[in-house]
């Protein structure tokens, strides 16, 4: 069974609807729900604007990135 992930908040769900349908206090867009995450699963995900690795997009995009281009966003998975 596959997984998909939210490229804001790394939540997982099973089916991308039902992963769409929920909303992500991450997401930039204030009260937007989850956005998929584009890339494929794998052991470590990297920042897109600096580089640092993660073992999960949940723990990644829990940190804020001194380089993201919004101020005081967090990491954001390439894919
Ligand atoms: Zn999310
Ligand atoms: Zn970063």
């Amino acid at each position: 069974m596959a997984n998909y992930y939210c490229k804001w908040c790394g939540v997982k769900h099973s089916s991308v609807a039902s992963l769409t349908a929920g909303p992500c206090l991450r997401n930039p867009v204030k009260g937007a729900k989850h956005e998929l995450y584009e890339g494929s699963e794998k052991k470590q995900y990297i920042c897109k604007y600096c580089g640092i690795k993660h073992s999960s997009i949940a723990s990644l995009t829990s940190a804020p990135c001194l380089k993201n281009p919004r101020k005081g966003a967090k990491h954001e998975p390439a894919l």
